[in-house]
């Protein structure tokens, strides 16, 4: 029995019993037929080794977390693809699209920025042939940051192909990359932070981002500081933000609290949960 299980059979039933039902947050009183649309932009399943936990965790348990959470689609990307197998990973997302159509946004992803040729032609078949909508999330490192060339390569590619690009990594480098490629959408991963957890790291990735609309900031973190989001929205605007869990690394019902509890208008909340992605992903 996983956590969430236990909650659910246990104090959760009284829980459940004592609290009205709500599921989306941002209109709670609205009822389910007014929500509008949330869109998990930063989503995976599969092996989480090195990220945390020693266990697989499934589509299947990450789905059933972000139903709990009040999430229609989730961007997936495969662990596999990501961090070990690209090929496999990305046929494992196209199986589970074609199973999921109505909940699953194929990404693809490479999972070293050296594969050339054969990573480029593996992020255009997947796009093109498998139907996926965007690229990543792209797992850079201080020592291989986004903005050398072979990861360049990627970005040019996902410009050519008009998907967005999911990037982890820092403000600096990702600004550097921006301006090399002016065409593509990056959303960074974290709000740029994720390595070292520096503190108010993601200050400086607002500051970076006013100068670069290339670059749209996606809203899971590990520390999430007083005033993040609001801060986010006064100085970008709303529609510069989108919604992301990170699941299973991270808890999906806390990443949306994350936005359904920040003190900003409804309209803010809405785009930031869904409106924002599906602009970007045409849907
Ligand atoms: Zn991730």
């Amino acid at each position: 029995m996983n956590r969430r299980r236990f909650l659910t059979s246990s104090a959760g039933v009284l829980a459940s019993a004592l609290v009205p039902p709500v599921r989306d947050g941002v209109s709670a009183s609205a009822g389910q037929s007014r929500r509008s649309i949330v869109i998990d932009a930063h989503a995976h399943y599969g092996y989480l080794g090195g990220f945390g936990q020693q266990r697989d965790i499934s589509f299947e348990e990450c789905l059933e977390a972000a139903d709990q959470a009040g999430i229609d689609k989730l961007c997936l990307c495969s662990i596999e693809a990501l961090a070990f197998e690209m090929t496999e990973g990305n046929k494992a997302i196209h199986r589970l699209m074609k199973q999921y159509p109505d909940r699953i946004i194929g990404f693809a992803t490479v999972p070293s920025p050296y594969f050339g040729k054969k990573g480029l032609d593996e992020l255009q078949r997947a796009i093109e042939v498998y139907g996926m909508k965007g690229i990543g999330e792209l797992e850079t490192t201080p020592a291989y940051p986004i903005d050398i060339p072979h990861w360049i390569a990627v970005l040019k590619k996902a410009a050519a192909l008009r998907v967005p690009v999911l990037v982890h990594g820092s403000p600096s480098t990702c600004a550097r990359a921006a301006e090399q490629v002016p065409d593509v959408t990056i959303l960074l991963a974290h709000l740029g932070t994720g390595f070292g957890l520096a503190v108010g790291e993601w200050l400086d990735t607002i500051e970076m981002a006013k100068s670069h609309p290339n670059v749209y900031l996606e809203t899971c973190t590990s520390i999430t500081a007083y005033g993040q989001i609001e801060m986010a929205v006064q100085e970008l605007g709303s529609g510069r933000l989108v919604f992301g869990t990170d699941i299973p690394l991270l808890d999906p019902s806390v990443m949306k609290a994350k936005i359904t509890g920040a003190d900003i208008p409804s309209e803010a909340k809405e785009n930031i949960l869904g409106k924002n992605m599906a602009r970007l992903l045409k849907l």
